[in-house]
């Protein structure tokens, strides 16, 4: 199956997240709008992909920093409504960086304002189809998927991808996220979608392998939560590293510091020292191939 002519997806890699441009002719929609520091290219890109239309809508799946990160230049740029998920309205007038997790994650997004909140069970008319609004927690417990039944197309932010999911952020501020993640694979797996459109990477068929990894995966970081602590602080480091292209190791020992000081459950399982642990984790992203050193200097290589 291939996706319809009216739904354009831009793949944006590991930084932006995907922008799905829907080309309504009553109301052009984007949904998610990718890291701030990519929002000029983003703008250009739905730009192109609106073919001259004006966007009307924007829907975010959840709120971090990258899914959000383009909404405060859209909205510039265009006369659009922005529909968010219910959980952080408030935070989003009142710009409570904090409790919008780009505090904790030392990451950027301009501010941008709501129009209307999205509620699981609602139906939203998008293109002349029926998408129905979705639970997706886990990764966030306030995240959303959007789920066509005739089309058989699920757009499945960051709960599914080709090959895992993001990172449980609620179990590392000590709430539930595994429970969650596991019964929004169930969900996924009763929808029985013909086409998944994630978060990140190019859309896939393969739904029943993506979510039998997927599946397995989340037991085994329920097994253990420091895996679930390990992954949130490579991906933090690899996504910082990826906005930077370089940064040194007191850098490095300056993200975890930070995240130790909002996130209860880094400063349990990470005691040591920031500066020893910057150490350890600068050489683990040498290893991993995101990062090449040079004295105290990490060079991104992605
Ligand atoms: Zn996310």
């Amino acid at each position: 199956m291939t996706l319809p002519d009216h739904i354009r997806v831009l793949e944006r890699g590991w930084l932006s997240s995907n922008n799905i441009v829907f080309l309504d002719p009553d109301c052009p929609t984007v949904v998610d709008t990718g890291y701030g520091t990519h929002a000029e290219q983003t703008l250009a890109l739905v730009n192109e992909a609106l073919q001259g239309q004006p966007l009307r809508r924007i829907l975010n799946t959840h709120l971090h920093s990258d899914h959000a990160g383009g909404n405060a230049i859209l909205q510039a740029h265009h006369d659009c409504e922005t529909w968010i998920p219910p959980g952080l309205q408030e935070a989003v007038t009142q710009w409570d960086e904090s409790r919008l997790s780009y505090a904790a994650t030392g990451q950027a997004c301009a501010r941008f304002r709501h129009d209307r909140v999205m509620q699981p069970g609602q139906t939203l008319d998008i293109a002349g189809d029926d998408w129905l609004v979705l639970s997706a927690a886990g990764h966030d417990n306030d995240m959303l998927m959007l789920w066509c039944e005739r089309s058989g197309i699920l757009i499945s932010a960051d709960a599914l991808w080709e090959n895992g999911f993001g990172v449980i952020f609620p179990e590392l501020m000590g709430e539930s996220g595994f429970a969650e993640q596991q019964a929004t694979l169930d969900t996924i797996a009763q929808l029985s979608p013909r086409l998944v459109i994630p978060g990140h990477g190019a859309p896939f068929t393969d739904v029943k392998a993506a979510l039998a990894s997927a599946h397995s995966r989340i037991r085994w970081l329920a097994d253990n939560p420091r895996r679930n602590t390990d992954n949130a602080i490579k991906a933090l480091l690899a996504f910082k590293l990826l906005a930077a292209r370089q940064m040194t190791v007191a850098d490095v020992a300056a993200l975890l510091r930070n995240a130790a000081a909002m996130l209860d459950v880094v400063r349990e399982h990470y005691p040591v020292d920031p500066d020893a642990m910057a150490q350890v984790a600068a050489e683990q992203m040498v290893k991993l191939g995101v990062a090449r050193r040079d004295g105290d200097v990490l060079i991104s290589q992605l």
